[in-house]
C-alpha cells in the first residue's frame, strides 16, 4: 500500500482538520465495533480471499480501460480515455464497497443492511448485496428521487428491499441520510448502516475509499500495459467522492495531475449548483467535519443538478483535505455541459454515460484541447440507463446539446 494510504486517516479517523466522528452517544458503542471488525478483516487473507472472488465471479471485474479514439478525434488535443466502472453488474462503481460491507455485516453476524440512496443506484447495488448475503435490506430515498429515478425503485423491491420514502425538507439524498441515520438508532444491534460513499462517521470515509481502491490499481496497471505509460491527468466527478478516491488512490504517489469534477449545476447562486469545495466552507454534517454548502442560518443548502447521485452539500473529508493541501485540483462541469457530453459519448463512443460521470467526461472535452499530446484518463463512474428517460424527455435526443 503507499505511503499516503498508510498515514492517511490518523487513527481517530482525521484527514488534517477533516473527518473524525460525531456521534449521538448511543451509537459510539457500534461504530467502536465497526471499527475493531474493519480493523480485523482487512487484514484477514480469507476476508480477502472471498472479496477477490466476489468481485472476478459475480461483479465482473476487472473493468477495462477502453481508448476514447472517436471522441478524441473530435475534441482534437489530448487522448481520452475511460477506466470502465460502468461494466460492473449494477451499472457502476458502488458494488465495489456494497459487497464488502456485506462482507462486513456478515463477519459482524448482522442481519440487515440499511442505507440511503439518491439516484437509487447505492439503494440497488445494496439491495443486490444483501440479495448474494440473504440479508435483509432497507434503503431510505427522498421523494423527489424515487419520482425520477422510478426504474431503480423497481429493481430495489425486485431484489427484496423495503424503500422507504423521505418526505420532509428538499426529500432528496441529505433528508434521506437524516432519516436512515433515525432508523439506525434504533436497529443497530441487528444491522449495519451502509453508508454509500466516502462519507460519514470515521471509519466510513476509509474503509469505503479503501474498498474502492481496486479500481486505481486496475487502472494504473490497465493503463501503463495499454500505453507504456502513466495518464498524464485523471478525473472523476465528485458527489461523496468514492468513485474519485477509488481512481485517485492509485496515483496519489504519482505524477500525475488529479482532478474532482463537481456539479455546477444551473447557475453559481446558491441552490443551483451542489459544488461544495468551490462554494463552500468548513463545517459539519452528518457526524464528520468537512466542507458544507450553507444556507444563512449556517444549515446544510439545498442543492441542484442535473445527477441525483452528486446532490450532496457535503463532500468526503478526504476530498477536502485533499483540496487543502493542493493535491487534488477541484473544478465543476454544470449542467448543459455534462449533458452535451452524455450526447457525446452516447453517439460517437456507443456508451451511455451516467449523467453523474458525464461531468468527468465534460472536464475532459473541455480541457483535451488545450492538452495536445497528452492522456487524460477519466472514471466513467457508472452507465446511463437510468438516465435516458429522464434526459430524453427534458432534452430530447441532443440535436440542440
Ligand atoms: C452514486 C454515483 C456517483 C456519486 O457518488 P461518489 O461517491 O461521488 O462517487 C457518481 N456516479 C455514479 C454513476 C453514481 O451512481
Amino acid at each position: 500500500m503507499s505511503a499516503y494510504l498508510k498515514s492517511h486517516p490518523t487513527h481517530d479517523g482525521f484527514f488534517g482538520p477533516y473527518g473524525g466522528a460525531m456521534l449521538p452517544p448511543p451509537l459510539e458503542p457500534h461504530f467502536a465495533a465497526i471499527r475493531e471488525a474493519y480493523g480485523r478483516i482487512s487484514k484477514s487473507a480469507d476476508f480477502i480471499a472471498e472479496l477477490r472472488y466476489i468481485r472476478k465471479h459475480f461483479q465482473g471485474r476487472p473493468t477495462p480501460v477502453s481508448h476514447l479514439k472517436n471522441l478524441s478525434a473530435l475534441c482534437g488535443g489530448a487522448q481520452i480515455y475511460a477506466k470502465r466502472e460502468d461494466l460492473n453488474h449494477t451499472g457502476a462503481h458502488k458494488l465495489n464497497h456494497c459487497m464488502a460491507e456485506g462482507l462486513l455485516a456478515r463477519f459482524m453476524g448482522k442481519t440487515k443492511l440499511m442505507a440511503e440512496t439518491g439516484a437509487g443506484q447505492h439503494g440497488v447495488a445494496l439491495a443486490t448485496a444483501a440479495a448474494y448475503f440473504g440479508m435483509e435490506c432497507e434503503i431510505h430515498m427522498g421523494e423527489i428521487d424515487i419520482a425520477k429515478e422510478a426504474p431503480n425503485v423497481t429493481r430495489m423491491k425486485l431484489l427484496g428491499a423495503t424503500v422507504v420514502p423521505v418526505g420532509f425538507g428538499g426529500r432528496s439524498l441529505k433528508e434521506a441520510v437524516d432519516s436512515c441515520f433515525q432508523s439506525y438508532l434504533a436497529q443497530a444491534d441487528t444491522a449495519l448502516f451502509a453508508i454509500g460513499s466516502v462519507v460519514g462517521p470515521h471509519p466510513f470515509p476509509m474503509m469505503v475509499r479503501d474498498f474502492q481502491h481496486v479500481v486505481g490499481v486496475e487502472a494504473r496497471e490497465q493503463f501503463l500495459e495499454m500505453t507504456g505509460e502513466l495518464p498524464d491527468m485523471v478525473a472523476a466527478c465528485v458527489g461523496g467522492g468514492s468513485n474519485a478516491m477509488g481512481i485517485f488512490s492509485g496515483f496519489l504517489d504519482d505524477e500525475v495531475a488529479l482532478y474532482g469534477i463537481e456539479p455546477c449545476g444551473t447557475s453559481s447562486k446558491l441552490g443551483d449548483h451542489a459544488a461544495t469545495i468551490a462554494y463552500g466552507e468548513d463545517g459539519d454534517i452528518h457526524g464528520f467535519r468537512t466542507m458544507v454548502l450553507k444556507d444563512a442560518e449556517g444549515n446544510p443548502a439545498p442543492v441542484h443538478t442535473v445527477a441525483s447521485g452528486l446532490d450532496y452539500p457535503g463532500v468526503g473529508p478526504e476530498h477536502a483535505f485533499l483540496h487543502r493541501s493542493g493535491r487534488v485540483t477541484y473544478t465543476g462541469a454544470d449542467d448543459r455541459e455534462a449533458l452535451a457530453a452524455f450526447f457525446a459519448l452516447s453517439r460517437h463512443e456507443g456508451i451511455i454515460p451516467a449523467l453523474e460521470s458525464a461531468h468527468a467526461v465534460a472536464f475532459a472535452m473541455r480541457e483535451a484541447k488545450a492538452h495536445p499530446g497528452k492522456s487524460i484518463l477519466v472514471n466513467l463512474s457508472g452507465r446511463g440507463d437510468k438516465d435516458i428517460d429522464y434526459v430524453t424527455q427534458t432534452f430530447g435526443f441532443g440535436e440542440t446539446a
